[in-house]
């Protein structure tokens, strides 16, 4: 499969239509932005990183029930997915509060959230992505009530399932955002989840192990990069 006419180029990644009318390639670039595009550099197999770290994760979640838009990997930058109607919604679920809710909000840097938290965001950069809530979605019509519903439950069931895979090779998972579609009426999951869109802490040390190396310079981004993905996708099984 080929990529034929380009149909978006994001921050990071692009994506192509193919001579199939159901399926797009994406394509996983070695852009890397930070703040809102106010931080960008290139950086060398970075593309390749986060596309491996979502296509295992997407294989992991269909083998556990979640639907997704993953089919397989051309190269180990391109993606072939299916074609979803994309749903402008970033979904965040926080395990431990870091990030924009300890900037926002009274919660101390590390603390539990438990049960899990879901912030749901208006994916519109003009917009800087505003927080939203249920009833400005709603009154929005950017979902139904029964996809609201469907977008939470999903959620939740990926944040349990990736957090006990992250957790059994010694990662918490912090917190992640992911983005839905439609494939005709059924809820997939679309885009990437990859360390530029999780927060990943070393169990044992407490080291940030994704993007948060890069926006505040806390070390050699790729070599972390490089470590992250292949102690998620190449797990030395304990003896
Ligand atoms: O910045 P904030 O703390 O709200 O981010 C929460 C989580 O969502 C982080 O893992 C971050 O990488 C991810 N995120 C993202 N894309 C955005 C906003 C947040 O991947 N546009």
């Amino acid at each position: 499969m080929k990529c034929r006419d380009i149909l978006i180029k994001g921050k990071a990644k692009s994506v192509y239509t193919t001579d199939t009318k159901t399926k797009l390639i994406i394509e996983f670039r070695d852009d890397i932005t930070a703040f809102d595009g106010g931080k960008k550099d290139v950086l060398k197999k970075k593309g390749r990183y986060n596309a491996e770290v979502s296509a295992f994760f997407f294989e992991y979640l269909e083998k556990n029930g979640v639907k997704t838009h993953f089919l397989t990997m051309i190269d180990p930058h391109h993606m072939v997915v299916r074609k979803l109607e994309m749903i402008p919604l970033e979904v965040i679920v926080r395990n431990i509060a870091a990030g924009s809710i300890v900037r926002n909000y009274p919660f101390e840097e590390g603390e539990l959230l438990d049960p899990p938290l879901i912030v749901i965001d208006y994916k519109d950069d003009a917009r800087h992505d505003p927080m939203l809530n249920d009833e400005i979605i709603l009154a929005l019509k950017i979902v139904t009530p029964a996809e609201l519903k469907k977008i939470k439950k999903v959620a939740r069931d990926v944040n349990r399932l990736l957090s006990a895979l992250l957790s059994a090779q010694g990662i918490t998972l912090v917190d992640f955002k992911i983005e839905f579609g439609r494939k005709g009426k059924t809820i997939c999951l679309g885009d990437e989840i990859s360390m530029d869109s999780m927060r990943l802490w070393d169990k044992k040390t407490g080291e940030s192990l994704d993007k948060d190396v890069y926006r505040f310079d806390k070390g050699d981004v790729m070599a972390i990069y490089d470590k992250v993905a292949k102690r998620i996708t190449k797990p030395v099984k304990k003896k």
